[in-house]
């Protein structure tokens, strides 16, 4: 990948809160549109299991700082599937784990994690363009986005709907648990002084309660 980001290559951002279906959206329309895809997220999980196999305190920001710096990290597609490796080791299991969610949601509150993982997002700028799901595409890493879309859902929408995605991955997991995760995690995104997650002002704010993918689907292209 080359290290260029230039800015006349267009960005879609896509933020919003974890289970509101960014990611399945975000995917569909790189693939429609045959654009290069950010998952953000997957970033934040790849330090936290970096963090959590070198055991690095989630108290000593310095040393999160550096773990995020360093990070030797990359993905490979095969038929189709992507695989994230981390350190040479596929961790691809471990991405999606809740444990994995929580410790990446901690670390993201870190000033040096954020920055150390801002320039590496920025070089996902490839044409023709790049779809990029997160916290703050819209509002710190892609600001001069073409579009941005912020995706939302209730709470207990998206706890019903992370419930059903972990079982059938055969984790064992509890609503009521997952429920209470999802609005910690919401809380920690929203409540940290570095890049909050919030609409940008420029965002088109899209609920997905009573929406089902393809409605979503229909309702981001009818934007572009
Ligand atoms: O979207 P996903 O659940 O994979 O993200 C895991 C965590 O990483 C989020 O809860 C959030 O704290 C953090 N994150 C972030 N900024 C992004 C993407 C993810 O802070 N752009």
């Amino acid at each position: 990948m080359s290290q260029s980001t230039p800015d006349h290559i267009p960005v879609i951002a896509v933020d919003g809160p974890g289970g509101s279906g960014k990611g399945t959206i975000t995917t569909r329309l790189a693939e429609h549109l045959g654009w290069h895809f950010l998952d953000s997220g997957a970033l934040y999980r790849l330090t936290a299991l970096a963090v959590m196999k070198h055991k690095v305190s989630l108290d000593d920001a310095a040393a999160l700082g550096e773990i995020a710096a360093n990070l030797d990290i990359h993905f490979e597609t095969h038929d189709g599937t992507v695989k994230a490796v981390l350190e040479g080791v596929d961790v691809t299991p471990q991405l999606r784990l809740e444990k994995t969610g929580v410790v990446a949601s901690r670390i993201a509150a870190i000033p040096a994690v954020r920055a150390a993982l801002a320039e590496r997002q920025r070089r996902f700028r490839q044409a023709p363009g790049l779809v990029a799901d997160g916290r703050d595409m819209g509002t710190v890493i892609f600001p001069d986005a073409k579009l941005k879309i912020f995706l939302t859902a209730s709470a207990q929408i998206r706890a019903e709907r992370r419930y059903k995605q972990l079982k059938d991955k055969g984790e064992s997991v509890n609503l009521t648990r997952l429920f209470k995760e999802i609005k910690a995690r919401d809380l920690r995104d929203q409540s940290r002084n570095v890049a909050p997650l919030r609409p940008a002002e420029d965002a088109v704010i899209i609920d997905s309660t009573d929406l089902n993918i393809e409605e979503v689907f229909e309702k981001v292209l009818s934007l572009l």
